[in-house]
């Protein structure tokens, strides 16, 4: 039976075989850019797990730890709690308005410069140049027959890949758990399985995406370039070929002879040979360009070489590439950046994180929660008051010992005690110690004289007395049996 590639014909497959892509090496402003943006995520990503904070004896001094078996998240003085989860979806929130605000303003740059997939795909590229020299090396060795050669380079290259491959995997483990002893258990073997097994993916993804699958991972995988273009519009800035300045090509010596017959491009191609996806930027905006810059390098040391004016290829916007096409000169880039549309999003981020700095100042560190009992809902006492049972949970989130009252409010005559008191000793104020960073289960007795609505809501507060924080409250229903019952 023919197959989808054989009805399209074998000039029109389906699917393109991937060409090999063995970016040359370029310097200029934008791959300085890079470099910096690289050892500054890389350095983040690798040390911060080794980064000490003092929190206390009670507390790890791990300074970004999430501690999935006690339900933390550490980031350097800020503890969130399971309950408080909010703060990372407001985190993630921020994310995405960070990125639309980006991406408005200066199209895909964070697939150029800061998403991990570039970050270790150009660190691998380093990598090939390193073992198989700059670009001419690679293709005469890939071409080149299996020999000695080829084989110690090939196996030299991977090796290093497999190196940084399971540094990126180890690296990722060291975020959940107490990084010095963690590495010690990995070495000695007594880690939880699931650690070798988190390093064993995290090394083969690395291993295949960084160092084989590459553009490939950007152009036919990654949802984000479709998304993106969406968030992107007319005023937003992306690597563009200035093809009214460029064209017709030809080559210096053309030029020289005819006069006013070419534009600046000279055809050398070396915007080309630089990009880390392999594509030619001359043929317009295209979806394996992830705007990391590398062709206006490129092309800015060729128009210097030949004595051209610098930006053939240049961040420039759709408006200013029709108003230059009509004669005009482009906007300035900082009228581009400042515009409405950004300053919104710009608005709506810092709104949000400072909503968050501000709740984060004034969250309290003892959080109660208050379950009524609902079998019985009520027990009626031999001198006839009425009793409800409820079990409180007191979160001590301070990482000391504190003495904690549970304070009934808006409930007069009504008195409680716990499993450690009796009906004699109740008040409307039972003192607690609760435990650094722990959940104390209390049961609470209440009694209420039996005259009365059948149901009266009122709070349980909850009070630090060790450092006087007025902690939370719950607000809970007393029943009584109905008139008759
Ligand atoms: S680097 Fe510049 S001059 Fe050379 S081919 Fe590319 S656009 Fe033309
Ligand atoms: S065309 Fe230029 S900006 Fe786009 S990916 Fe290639 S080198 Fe980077």
């Amino acid at each position: 039976m023919a197959n989808l590639d054989d009805l399209l014909g074998a000039d029109n497959p389906l699917y393109e075989k991937r060409k090999g892509v063995y970016p040359k090496a370029v310097s200029g402003f934008f791959r300085r850019f890079k470099w910096a943006i690289m050892a500054i995520t890389l350095s983040i990503y690798y040390i911060t797990p080794w980064l000490r904070w003092d929190r206390g004896p009670h507390a790890p001094n791990q300074a970004v730890l999430v501690d999935l078996a006690n339900r933390r998240f550490y980031m350097f003085n800020i503890e969130i709690w399971p309950h408080e989860f909010y703060y990372v979806v407001g985190l993630l929130v921020m994310a995405g308005i960070g990125l639309f605000l980006v991406t408005s303003a200066v199209g895909r740059a964070w697939c150029g410069y800061a998403c991990p997939q570039t970050v270790w795909t150009d660190l691998f590229q380093h990598v090939d140049r390193f073992v198989d020299g700059d670009r001419n090396a690679q293709i005469r060795l890939e071409k080149a027959p299996w020999g000695p050669e080829k084989i110690f380079k090939r196996l030299a290259k991977w090796s290093i890949y497999l190196f940084i491959a399971f540094w990126t995997g180890g690296a990722w483990i060291m975020y959940f758990a107490d990084a010095p002893t963690l590495t010690v258990d990995f070495w000695t073997g007594q880690a939880a399985p699931v650690a070798y097994a988190t390093v064993g993916v995290l090394t083969a993804t690395t291993f295949i995406f960084g160092g084989f699958m590459r553009e490939q991972v950007c152009v036919y995988m990654c949802p984000w370039p479709r998304i993106q273009t969406a968030m992107m519009d007319e005023k937003s800035l992306i690597v563009t070929y200035r093809d009214w300045r460029g064209e017709p090509r030809g080559s210096v010596k053309k030029a020289e002879a005819q006069p006013g017959a070419f534009g600046d491009c000279i055809d050398c191609n070396q915007c080309v040979a630089v990009c880390p996806t392999g594509i030619d930027i001359r043929e317009g905006p295209q979806i394996g360009c992830i705007t990391c810059a590398l062709c206006i390098d490129a092309c800015d040391s060729v128009m210097e070489q030949i004595g051209r004016p610098r930006g053939l290829i240049d961040y420039l916007t759709l408006d200013d590439v029709a108003t230059e096409k009509a004669g005009g000169t482009a906007h300035p880039t900082l009228k581009t950046l400042f515009r409405p549309r950004t300053i919104i999003y710009f608005g709506i981020w810092s709104a949000i994180g400072l909503a968050m700095l501000f709740t984060l100042g004034q969250r309290t560190r003892l959080d109660l929660t208050v379950q009524h009992d609902r079998n019985p809902l009520y027990v009626q006492l031999s001198d006839g008051s009425i009793r409800n049972n409820y079990t409180v949970k007191v979160r001590n989130m301070e990482t000391r010992q504190r003495k904690v009252a549970l304070v009934i409010k808006n409930f007069p005559g009504a008195v409680a005690w716990t499993t450690t008191g009796s009906r004699e000793t109740a008040s409307d104020r039972i003192e607690l110690s609760v435990a650094p960073d722990t959940v104390q289960k209390v049961r609470l007795f209440v009694v209420a004289p039996a005259e009365g609505p059948a149901r009266t809501d009122f709070d349980i507060q909850a009070e630090a007395l060790t450092g006087n924080e007025k902690g939370d409250s719950d607000s809970v229903r007393f029943e009584r049996p109905e008139a008759g019952q």
